[in-house]
């Protein structure tokens, strides 16, 4: 018995890297292919070492092989590491990431950057490179969310040039304005300074390659926005909030600010945090204390998509204050996040296939 090769690639390719969303072939994952009698060698390459999906692919290959061919084959699946040739230094800033992120809320508090981290680390689970940057001035809590808030990152020369190294934590490469200035000092950080800081943090870092870079920025509209849209092409964003009516005013404005022509960043989903209130005693009893679907019903006025809700739980909070973000741990909170992060990434394939990518913004100040 012998197997074709045609065959062969033809049922590998019905094998899905869930990360990605493509499937191994096209993603040029499968390097080798030998075929001798009933033995078929095959060789996955990856170039993400932390890719977790690794033993999941290689065991979707062997089930689909042995599924679909006569005969009995033996399958033998090597996987390999290999570094991808460093792509020639490009002139852009963040231009090796592929999709860029920003994270908005009308008013603070509501849970932003919490969800901005859970997302973030999400999407690495899913086998995918991330960048998370922490722009939110006023109150950088995100390397408190990580457990990084001690962390100095340092810097190293690529190509005769300086540039930060991110700080790693469950797959996905952080930096932080609170990594570089106090706390303390934010109040004074407004205007210039702190859009400088934003521009470093965006163009002297040792990003790398990314599937996706989440900026999480501060609540509102500000200069940081417009820094953000000036200096590199946003994606898209998306827009946290609560429920509540004053909180869903605020979130119009964000909404038209991104909308604007001169700014013209695709609106990718809203998403409702602290929904409603669960005891952990009472698990089927919702409490919707800031009532109830206020922004799923403000998604369908503005024709914006609605990514999800995420309930006030108090392991959330813990989970933010103890640095190990809720979506590692099991079970119907850490779900919610990731059915976030699915849609998200749908949300973000229809809009690349449906709109012109993103360009810069230039700003006529007059
Ligand atoms: P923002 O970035 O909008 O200012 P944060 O993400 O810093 O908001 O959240 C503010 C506080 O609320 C944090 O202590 C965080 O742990 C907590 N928090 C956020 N979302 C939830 C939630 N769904 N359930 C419980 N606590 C939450």
């Amino acid at each position: 018995m012998t197997y074709s090769k045609d065959n062969i690639n033809n049922l590998l390719a019905q094998v899905v890297h869930p990360g990605t969303g493509k499937n191994i072939i096209e993603s040029n994952l499968v390097s080798q292919l030998n075929i001798t009698g009933r033995k078929i060698e095959i060789t996955l390459s990856f170039d993400n070492p932390n890719d977790p999906l690794k033993s999941a692919i290689k065991r979707a290959c062997i089930n689909i092989l042995k599924d679909n061919l006569k005969g009995n084959p033996e399958v033998d699946i090597k996987l390999e590491l290999v570094k991808r040739p460093a792509p020639p230094q490009k002139e852009g800033i963040l231009e090796s990431v592929k999709n860029i992120i920003a994270v908005a809320s009308g008013k603070g508090g509501v849970g932003k950057s919490t969800i901005a981290v859970n997302l973030a680390v999400a999407f690495a689970k899913s086998g995918l490179r991330v960048g998370l940057i922490d722009a939110d001035i006023f109150g950088p809590s995100i390397p408190k969310m990580l457990h990084a808030e001690d962390e100095k990152p340092f810097a190293h020369k690529v190509n005769g040039k300086d540039l930060i190294i991110p700080i790693e934590r469950f797959g996905v490469k952080v930096l932080s304005i609170g990594f570089f200035i106090d706390p303390q000092d934010a109040t004074i950080w407004r205007g210039p300074m702190a859009s400088n800081a934003l521009k470093q943090l965006m163009s002297e870092a040792d990003w790398g390659d990314l599937d996706y870079m989440f900026i999480d920025l501060p609540p509102g509209t500000s200069d940081i926005h417009l820094t953000m849209v000036q200096t590199v092409p946003v994606t898209g964003a998306i827009i946290v909030s609560t429920p509540q009516p004053v909180a869903l005013a605020d979130v119009i404005k964000g909404i038209n600010m991104f909308r604007n022509a001169n700014i013209n960043v695709p609106v990718l989903g809203l998403i409702e945090n602290m929904a409603w209130f669960t005891p952990a005693e009472l698990p089927e009893n919702k409490y919707y204390i800031f009532g109830k679907d206020g922004c799923k019903n403000l998604a369908a006025e503005t024709g914006v998509p609605f990514l999800g809700h995420i309930p006030i739980v108090q392991s959330i909070r813990e989970s933010g204050d103890s640095g190990k973000p809720s979506v590692l741990e099991r079970g119907v909170i850490s779900e919610s996040f990731q059915t976030v992060a699915e849609k998200l990434k749908d949300e973000v394939l229809k809009r690349n296939r449906l709109i012109e990518p993103s360009v810069k913004v230039k700003i006529k100040r007059n």
